[in-house]
């Protein structure tokens, strides 16, 4: 009992608990990720292909979605969001499920959320139907999906590649959904890792006066339309 309740104050619980619980909504996520040999270049091994999605919200995330309890499994549900998505049939079974946790509550709603994630290894020529059928017959394409995107790894000569990655902006734990695949997973080493994150932090801040530098821009012209407006008023009413 006091395990359970350690569990579920850490957020995390096992499928068959996320299972037991009432009240509660499901949406399912994957990680569909190969090898590869390619280089980038020509010279910058790129190791492992792994997929995530622009949404239609401008969060990149994984793709799944909800699941509709009363009539499948998890498994189908996500199967039938990943037909939506991604365009292709593809198998995923209890086995590949590797964590399910309490979504933190955003927003007084009836049913609260549990996200389920999944990984999946393909075959790179796999990916690369994943990739072609997104675009060509997935019926979700350009509307809950703006484009499959592949994850960089590496790191460039001026520190981009995963950094630059990671300082976008992800859906729920999406990118913590990531970070701890590419550790379990051993695609990625801590000590790379945590180089990649430290330059994130200095690429996000560097984001943050790009965006104060726009904002400046967008309200001198905001301001300078509302003098426009003004003026052309008080000439009308002056008439
Ligand atoms: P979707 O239909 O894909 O937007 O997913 C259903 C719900 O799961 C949404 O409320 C999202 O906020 C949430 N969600 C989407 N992707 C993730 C993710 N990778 N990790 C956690 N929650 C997610
Ligand atoms: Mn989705």
């Amino acid at each position: 009992m006091e395990k359970r309740i350690l569990l579920i104050a850490n957020g995390q619980v096992s499928r068959a608990e996320a299972l037991a619980c009432s009240g509660y909504r499901h949406a399912c996520h994957v990680m569909l990720y190969s090898d590869t040999k390619s280089l980038l270049f020509g010279r910058t091994p790129i190791k492992h292909i792994i997929l995530m999605q622009m949404r239609f919200d401008g969060l990149l995330g994984f793709p799944g979605g909800f699941v509709n309890q009363s009539n499948e499994s998890l498994e189908a549900g996500l199967c039938r969001e990943l037909q939506e998505e991604l365009g292709v049939a593809l198998s995923i079974s209890e086995d590949d499920h590797v964590d399910a946790r309490l979504a933190p509550v955003t927003s007084p709603s009836p049913s609260r959320l549990i996200t389920h994630f999944y990984v999946k290894k393909l075959t790179e020529e796999q990916i690369r139907e994943v990739e072609q059928a997104s675009l060509s017959t997935a019926s979700d394409h350009g509307q809950e999906v703006l484009g499959m995107v592949r994850v960089p790894l590496y790191t460039t000569k001026t520190g981009g590649g995963l950094s630059s990655f990671l300082s976008h902006a992800f859906i729920g734990n999406a990118r913590t959904q990531l970070l701890d695949s590419l550790l379990r997973l051993h695609l990625l080493s801590p000590e790379d890792l945590h180089k990649a994150l430290k330059h994130s932090l200095k690429t996000h801040a560097h984001t943050a006066v790009d965006l104060q530098a726009a904002l400046a821009l967008t309200a001198a012209k905001r301001d300078q339309s509302l003098i426009t407006v003004t003026q052309a008023h008080t000439h009308v009413q002056s008439q």
